[in-house]
């Protein structure tokens, strides 16, 4: 399991439906700084939920909800949106690529991607730099995401509805 980075995330699931989560970190001096703030994408608004903890009793990272969250919905549903998670953290690079590649966005920060080399491997030139990667680090990752696309999707049985409220 690698490092969940700030950045947005999809679970594409065998139906063809898919569900985004982003995790945000807000800098110092901003409310909540520090904190890991994870949110599903309802609609063209972003929906926070709780935070990305470490310091769970297995060592792996998990969802801690907002109470008030925790308190206004059903069981069924905080588990469909852990579940989402679970899945994004087995492999952050293959959910933040499902997001690029179906929105045509960076994974990193949301904005729109034009140039096609940047969408085959998910990220803007801007946020490959603030990541540290190099022009070889860029090429691997082509090469990945090249192998990844005949499937982004995560192989489940399990019917999952939609994370967002029903409206
Ligand atoms: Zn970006």
């Amino acid at each position: 399991m690698s490092e969940l980075l700030d950045g947005i995330y999809s679970v594409v699931y065998r139906s063809g439906e898919h569900r985004t989560i982003q995790l945000r970190t807000p800098e110092a001096g901003k409310p909540l700084a520090g904190k890991r703030i994870l949110s599903y994408r309802q609609r063209d608004d972003w929906k926070g939920f709780g935070f990305l903890v470490n310091d769970t009793p297995n060592g792996k990272p998990a969802v801690a909800f907002w109470r008030k969250f925790r308190a206004e919905n059903a069981p069924k549903r905080l588990e469909r949106i852990e579940f989402a998670v679970r899945t994004i953290l087995e492999n952050p690079a293959k959910a933040g690529l499902a997001y690029a590649l179906r929105e045509n966005r960076c994974c990193r920060c949301g904005m729109q991607l034009t140039v096609p080399a940047s969408v085959a491997f998910g990220m803007g030139p801007e946020c490959a730099r603030k990541r540290g990667w190099t022009k070889e680090d860029k090429l691997k990752a082509f090469e990945w995401a090249k192998s990844q696309v005949p499937d982004v999707t995560v192989q489940t049985d399990l019917s999952y509805g939609p994370l967002e409220e029903s409206a």
